[in-house]
């Protein structure tokens, strides 16, 4: 173990990617300094997220990141990029890095620099004693959307084939994974069928609890570039900058979407806009969902959601006259306590619409973080490796054959999601927990249990670029991990495609790449040579490729990480042997019999185009329930409804990386603020700047109030970035993707 951590701590000096670079032979800037002078350009794919814009790092001559500028030949963003990624190098230069190993000293309580070898002796001992002591399963791991494919699939074989662990998830469960199983269910497979070039395709754009222009404004700038005069709906409780820009705003009350959608459906099927030939040819479910919404009439509709009876003809008559609808959701239907049955009523619109397969068309999830699509796929927390089932045996004995791996050492069982891995913590189940590259004592729902559950634990280990996260705080072990910008490895973004990510700077003190830790690990731990053809990101990509052939997600057609450079990225499926000059529709069969890959152009391809679903009957299915009621209504005593999302383009989730950079703090406020009506706003005697307490059954905190009309009266709104928010919210969470309901509380507000 100790030749492989001086290798890694040896290599961390080395070269980055000048191997890579174009280098022009002058840029003609003689006076400026040479560490300052721009000598190379490489190409990395932005780390916040999901739009995956390419950006361009300018390198000094010593191959040091100087500056950075979007890419203006990437498909994706054009040559744009929002706040967050033109700040991109500044979070890396941070003074609160995590430059070496800390340990928490019980004597002192105080966190100690400590080398790495008894960090990873100290971490491989104290989990194998809590196995010992409380069973095998007595460990988890938190992960992250934000490391690269290759770092999460090392994670969740080290820790499932080597560390003989079962529970472990990621803080994808707190933004996709309603996405993930709606789509798996409706379709078979986790697919989100759409390209960018949808945006710009469309006739009518259809956004369900989404507010592109905050949180995608690259996206939002492909939808400025319909040149079809589309109609633009948004659908949200409050009128968000997207909704200032619509041409519909539906502003119905929160939490009754599912209820509105399934209206919807209702009115389009009353008004002939079903395509029969569509869904007689390639669904499954549609006699009976139509008798279920039978009852969805418009004026149920419009008591149970606010919505005028003209509006929702109004946006029926749009999604039926328009030839091309594409349908958007993201963190609003997403973030819900029934969640995944909105997302599938989503789907059904466009399935009884034959909205799918075609340009400008689509149910389209849009994802959160920039690496979530590539967690759903090799995480291998709720799914195997690739998308396979870990419940069957028949795909456990495939991966298992594929990696050269006994299948016994292949767990036959999912493990715990997010809420019941702490659940598990809170009674004394687990005992030891290891989190990567996330902040759970900031931003899991109803913070202050979640951080009480965090200090019951015997054993916690932080991996993290900073010491200064309310998670780190808590920690026995902290680990020093290298950033975006200092590793390789590849990104999938909200369409599907592959984006590298390369090595502009060195990490600072002795902090390494998430994949030279976990292999490490592996070491410490005894497994490393289980792992043995794991050995860089760029292998674990062929790896990877081997895992995804056959499979919808089969990309055994992309070389290597130079093809994905050179493409600007390749969407899956891009399966071997294609022929992107001819658009050959090569397919592929899988285990799962049914599965099928259609590949057309190199640089846009949507899924479906075919009507080929991945169910064995190669048909989607209409999936519905009835609407429950929302888990925490308001009262006399919590007469407000708080609902949660993004403040600012400038800001990134909890902050841990946007705080550092002094122009996104420049961009957005820096302290908790809340939207108040002006009309409750007089009520109450508020005014905007003054500070106000907001109070939940769960905790008190205070916030500066906005007065605006952007929120209904009764309803109020958090950005959040701040910690404050999450000691507010309620813990409820969808019964499929046991997603958290951030979106709606029930609160009071007064004077500070
Ligand atoms: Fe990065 Fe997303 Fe901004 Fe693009 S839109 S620059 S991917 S944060």
């Amino acid at each position: 173990m100790s030749s492989a951590l001086d290798q890694l701590l040896h290599a961390r000096t080395g070269p980055m990617t000048s191997d890579l670079v174009q280098r022009p032979a002058d840029f003609g800037l003689g006076q400026i300094p040479a560490r300052l002078q721009p000598a190379a350009t490489a190409k990395s794919v932005c780390g916040f997220c999901s739009t995956g814009c390419s950006l361009q790092v300018h390198l000094n001559a010593a191959g040091e990141a100087i500056n950075l500028s979007p890419d203006p030949d990437h498909p994706v963003n054009l040559g744009m990029a929002c706040p967050k990624g033109w700040e991109a190098l500044t979070p890396l230069a941070a003074p609160d890095r995590a430059t070496v190993p800390l340990l928490r000293n019980a004597a002192t309580g105080q966190l100690e620099p400590a080398n790495w070898s008894r960090a990873l002796e100290r971490f491989a001992s104290e989990f194998k004693r809590i196995q010992r002591d409380h069973g095998a399963h007595a460990i988890a791991f938190l992960s992250t959307g934000q490391i690269v494919t290759e770092e999460m699939a090392l994670l969740g074989a080290l820790f499932k084939f080597g560390m003989g662990g079962l529970h472990c998830d990621s803080n994808t469960r707190q933004c996709m994974a309603t996405s993930h199983v709606a789509y798996k269910q409706s379709f078979g497979f986790d697919a989100p069928p759409f390209t960018y070039a949808d945006f710009e395709e469309s006739d009518a754009l259809v956004f369900i609890g989404a507010n592109p222009c905050l949180a995608h404004p690259i996206m939002w700038q492909r939808v400025m570039r319909n040149r079809r005069a589309p109609e633009i709906v948004v659908v949200d409780p409050r009128r968000t900058e997207t909704a200032q820009a619509a041409t519909l705003h539906v502003a119905l009350r929160p939490k009754s979407d599912l209820t509105f959608l399934y209206g919807l459906a209702h009115l389009l099927i009353a008004r002939g806009a079903v395509k029969t030939d569509f869904v007689a040819a390639h669904t499954t479910g549609f006699d009976a969902f139509a008798a279920f919404v039978a009852e969805f009439t418009p004026d149920r509709v419009a008591a149970a959601t606010d919505v005028p009876v003209a509006t929702l003809h109004r946006l029926a008559a749009i999604i039926a006259e328009r030839e091309r609808v594409s349908f958007w959701w993201t963190m609003g239907v997403n973030q819900s306590h029934e969640a995944t049955r909105t997302a599938q009523a989503i789907i059904n619109l466009a399935l009884l619409t034959g909205n799918l397969g075609r340009p400008g068309t689509g149910a389209n999830s849009i994802t959160g973080q920039c690496n979530a699509m590539g967690s759903r796929l090799f995480g291998n927390a709720t799914s195997l490796l690739g998308g396979y089932d870990t419940a069957t045996p028949a795909h456990r004995a495939h991966v298992a054959g594929l990696l050269g791996l006994d299948p016994a050492l292949i767990p036959d069982r999912g493990g715990y999601a997010y809420d019941q891995i702490l659940d598990a913590v809170d009674r004394g189940e687990i005992k030891g927990l290891w989190v990567i590259a996330t902040n759970p004592a900031h931003s899991w729902i109803n913070q202050s249990r979640a951080r009480e559950i965090l200090g019951k634990l015997d054993f916690l280990v932080v991996q993290d670029m900073y010491v200064t996260t309310e998670t780190a705080a808590l920690a026995d072990l902290v680990l020093p991990a290298a950033g975006w910008g200092e590793k390789d490895g590849t990104l999938i973004n909200s369409e599907r495609r592959f984006g590298v990510v390369r090595k502009v700077a060195r990490a600072p003190g002795q902090a390494l790449a998430d994949f030279s830790i976990f292999k490490l690990v592996a070491e410490a731990w005894g497994c490393g040579d289980r792992f043995r053809e794991w050995s860089s990101p760029a292998a674990v990509f062929q790896i990877l490729k081997r895992l995804s052939a056959g499979q919808p997600c089969d990309f055994t057609g992309i070389e290597d990480y130079a093809a994905i450079e050179a493409a600007g990225g390749i969407q899956w499926p891009w399966v071997e042997n294609r022929s992107a000059e001819t658009g050959d529709r090569k397919r592929s069969e899988s285990l799962k019999s049914g599965f099928r890959t259609p590949v057309s152009g190199l640089t846009e391809r949507r899924l479906f185009a075919d009507g080929r679903f991945f169910h064995p009957d190669g048909r989607a299915r209409f999936l519905f329930d009835p609407p429950r009621p929302v888990p925490e209504p308001t009262d006399d005593a919590f007469p407000f409804t708080l609902l949660t999302g993004r403040g600012s383009s400038a800001q990134w989730h909890t902050g841990s990386r946007t705080d550092k950079s002094a122009v996104l703090r420049k961009l957005a406020p820096t302290v908790q603020t809340v939207e108040i009506h002006p009309d409750d706003a007089a009520g109450l005697g508020l005014f905007s700047g003054q500070t106000v307490a907001i109070r939940s059954r769960r905790a008190t905190v205070n916030a500066v109030a906005v007065v605006t009309a952007t929120v209904q009266r009764r309803q109020l709104f958090m950005p959040l970035h701040f910690p404050e928010m999450n000691r507010l919210t309620f813990p409820a969470f969808d019964p499929h993707s046991r997603q958290p309901s951030y979106k709606a509380c029930a609160v009071a507000v007064a004077p500070a």
